[in-house]
């Protein structure tokens, strides 16, 4: 028998959808507060009320994924509760991992990529520029990297869409509706709010500091002056929006002793840390390209070899140049500290450390750590990891590929005649359509690929768990979707589109015969025409 299509239920059953990805959003807003303080019971008890809510929302309503997601953050909750409130690392990674799945699904059906296609629990950005057609180009722009926009043209209609819903963003020139109106209005919006809405200022003229102070105390929390750029506005927005990105730290604990390394793993876990303890130091090698911790926790004195031989081991490998290493010992001589911290350790904390003391300490490094690391590894035209960076990631990839016997992409992009683009709109075009398609790579991969930035105007991603038709489906959608995207300029404007070439990883390849396998197919895909996605055969 063939099931009715009834598109009343239909519709009806998207409208209880929204309620639930409106409590799925409150998870996961107690859960980012969980991560910036110290994990409490009280935030603890408040998010297994949320998730009870979101479960029961989720079933009423038919929601299978999120009914499935609730139902299983719960059991992690419950698992929490009977270790007697403590978490451990495991169940710190589980649980992020479910949270960064419920922070990614939508309102959307259909297979892995689709749901992660366009960002999730998406409300609208609204847009108060004194130029309403400018606001609605903008709108435009937005649409075409998965927001939704909204332009607005006068002080009522701006009141009018903050009773009728809150957006996920507030765009709004100072001088919108009038000299100063535009900051009024927003402080206006903001008051009696309990969160603040993201809100951004834009002014065309560079303004004086009373003007910048008086944004600031309207809750502003960018402000753009002259040329408003749609990337550098999307990206403040995924910033300021973005709900559970965060992924714990990582601390590895180098000690002989397993009852010295268990005290130091529960208090670092109770604070959302996720650790791991090797007892034998001889191994740290392996473990450090296994686990990536952000930081070391190291015995002074072991058997085999003492902490700062070992340190000055770890700093040999130019991978861990920056990892910090905390020596963690009840020594107190004063002399054997400081020679211990010129074998390359960070810190010195001397037995017995105060759980907090440890916690800040840990958290404050290893924060600084991935800055710099982020700095090291990334583009800073574009934010997305260098050409070093991205072959390193391949090779981690492509090992962990082997070992769980599951596929792996790698695909190369070259934007299509983009000497043109420059010769014609001159080099900061070039890099504005750059930096545009580095965004439009980010939102439309899964935060499990990684996306290089691999030279000039080419590009190259990782993607792992992928195999080359579903790979070469995926990126041929984004450069769909990318050539249609228009960039407003001068004599005309401006339109680009990228070719690509992609390989698989098959049998003994090593890395660099796997990029040479994508570039090779890239090459077809130039001189088949250009615009389009050929993959790698035999
Ligand atoms: P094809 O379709 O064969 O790829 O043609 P193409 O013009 O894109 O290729 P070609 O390699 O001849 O030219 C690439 C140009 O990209 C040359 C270089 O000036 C420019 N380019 C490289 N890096 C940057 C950058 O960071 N910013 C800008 N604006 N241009 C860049
Ligand atoms: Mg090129
Ligand atoms: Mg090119």
């Amino acid at each position: 028998m063939i099931e009715q299509e009834d598109p009343s239920r239909d519709r009806l059953k998207q409208h209880f959808a929204k309620r639930v990805i409106h409590q799925a959003r409150q998870v996961l807003e107690v859960w980012q507060r969980l991560q910036q303080v110290e994990w409490n019971a009280v935030d603890m008890a408040e998010l297994v009320e949320a998730n009870l809510g979101l479960l029961r929302y989720a079933e009423r309503f038919e929601q299978a994924v999120h009914a499935q997601l609730a139902a299983s953050i719960g059991q992690c909750l419950g698992a929490v509760e009977a270790n007697r409130g403590r978490l451990n690392s495991q169940l710190i990674t589980e649980l992020n991992q479910l949270m960064q799945r419920l922070s990614r699904t939508g309102l959307r059906h259909g297979d892995q990529y689709e749901q992660t296609f366009l960002p999730p629990l998406r409300k609208p950005v609204y847009l108060a520029l004194q130029d309403f057609e400018r606001a609605e180009r903008l709108a435009q722009q937005l649409e075409f990297f998965g927001l939704t926009a909204q332009a607005l043209d006068s002080a009522n209609a701006f009141r009018a869409a903050m009773t009728e819903r809150h957006p996920a963003a507030i765009l709004m020139e100072v001088d919108f509706a009038g000299p100063g109106i535009g900051l009024q209005l927003a402080s206006e919006a903001q008051q009696g709010l309990e969160q603040k809405l993201p809100l951004l200022f834009f002014s065309h003229e560079d303004t004086d500091t009373p003007t910048r102070l008086a944004a600031v105390r309207a809750g502003g929390q960018e402000f753009f002056t002259g040329n408003l750029d749609a990337s550098s506005l999307i990206e403040r927005i995924e910033v300021l929006t973005h709900v559970s990105q965060y992924d714990p730290y990582k601390v590895l604990i180098i000690d002989d002793s397993r009852a010295q390394a268990t005290h130091t793993e529960r208090v670092l876990n109770s604070a959302g840390i996720v650790t791991r303890t090797l007892t034998e130091p001889i191994q740290a090698m392996a473990e450090l390209a296994d686990f990536q911790p952000d930081l070391i926790i190291l015995d002074m004195y072991m058997p085999d070899c003492n902490g700062p031989e070992l340190a000055k081991v770890i700093r040999h490998n130019d991978r861990y140049v920056s990892v910090p290493i905390i020596f963690l010992s009840a020594e107190d001589d004063l002399d054997k500290q400081l020679d211990a911290m010129s074998e390359g350790g960070d810190d010195f904390l001397t037995k017995p450390i105060k759980p907090r003391h440890l916690i800040a300490t840990v958290r404050n490094r290893a924060s600084r750590a991935r800055n710099l690391k982020s700095r090291m590894v990334r583009d800073s035209l574009t934010g997305l990891y260098n050409h070093t960076h991205t072959l390193q990631l391949l090779e981690d990839a492509r090992f962990r590929a082997r070992r769980d016997g599951q596929p792996l992409s790698f695909a190369m992009l070259d934007i299509d005649h983009f000497k043109r683009v420059n010769d014609t709109y001159g080099h900061p075009m070039g890099d504005r359509v750059i930096k545009s398609l580095a965004l439009f790579l980010k939102q439309r991969l899964r935060k499990t690929d990684h996306i290089g930035r691999y030279g000039g105007e080419e590009f190259a991603v990782v993607l792992p768990d992928t195999d080359a038709v579903t790979a070469a489906k995926v990126l041929d959608e984004i450069r769909q979707r990318f050539s249609e995207i228009v960039y407003p300029a001068q004599p005309q404007d401006l339109s680009c589109t990228f070719s690509c070439g992609i390989a698989e990883l098959r049998g003994e390849l090593d890395s660099n015969l796997l990029s040479k396998q994508a570039d090779e197919a890239l090459y077809v895909a130039k001189h088949g025409g250009r615009n389009r996605v050929a993959v790698h055969s035999e």
